[in-house]
């Protein structure tokens, strides 16, 4: 009896989640400068919502690993802390948003960063319908978040991350349980090759003199929700969450 009430308590919440995770959230966008905590949120978002994360920053360097024709034009814009051309990102992102896993939604990290892209990504947006039971436009719900200066040097300078599982770590504010070492597959850490000092200012000027007007683009037309994202990372995720519940809801 217990047993059987038990098994249909499951079956129930079983599906309840299937329901919860079959609804579309469609794009999500986030915003912020470099250590802004972008990909670590971006992941989080991944694992409760079940859409992928979309960073062109490691679309970029697979390529730049892998060797693609991409990877060679990428791989000295990127050590020199510019940007990639819009025309080559946004065709990497058309054929990214084209896979099967994105057809629900998914959240882009790192893209719009200037507002070429982001109109792009506007027209890109106008003929596809997520969610059939609103017959809406899916604009995407643009997050942006907002850092104090010292603050991201401080994060930028301590990052490492896993080459084979992408987790990220910080030496100050979140270190990995054995120096350098992955806690999930033991893999060793690693340090991005642009974030080293010298290239994190070009980073932070591209990012206020070319990524700022995307924030501007969103705020005029009503979508740009700013976050305080000094604050410790958990709060934010909190907040991002329930934004997203909200739209959801
Ligand atoms: P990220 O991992 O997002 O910090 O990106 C690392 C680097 O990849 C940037 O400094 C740029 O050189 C390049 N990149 C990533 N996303 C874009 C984008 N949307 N447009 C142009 N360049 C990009």
């Amino acid at each position: 009896m217990w047993e059987a009430a038990g098994n249909t308590v499951r079956e129930a919440l079983a599906n309840s989640m299937a329901q919860e995770t079959s609804r579309d959230l469609g794009p999500v966008v986030l915003l912020g400068p470099p250590g802004a905590g972008k990909g670590t949120q971006s992941k989080r978002i991944m694992e409760k919502y079940l859409i992928p994360q979309v960073s062109t920053g490691d679309i970029l360097r697979q390529n730049v690993d892998q060797g693609t024709e991409l990877g060679h034009i990428a791989k000295a814009v990127m050590a020199r802390g510019e940007l990639v051309s819009d025309d080559l990102v946004c065709e990497m992102v058309r054929l990214r948003l084209k896979e099967p896993d994105c057809k629900r939604g998914y959240v882009l990290d790192g893209f719009p960063r200037t507002a070429a892209q982001a109109g792009w990504l506007d027209a890109l947006l106008d003929d596809r319908l997520f969610d059939n039971s609103r017959p809406t436009r899916a604009w995407p719900i643009v997050i942006r978040l907002d850092v104090d200066y010292n603050q991201l040097l401080l994060r930028i300078t301590g990052r490492r991350s896993c080459p084979t599982c992408g987790r990220i770590y910080n030496v100050r504010f979140q270190p990995a349980s054995v120096d350098c070492v992955c806690d999930i597959d033991g893999t060793r850490l690693i340090t991005r090759n642009d974030d080293r000092l010298e290239v994190i200012q070009p980073r932070i000027t591209a990012y206020q003199e070319q990524t700022r007007p995307v924030a501007d683009y969103y705020q005029r037309t009503g979508r740009l929700i700013s976050l305080n994202g000094d604050q410790p990372m958990d709060v934010v995720t909190e907040h991002i969450f329930r934004i997203l519940d909200d739209h959801h809801a």
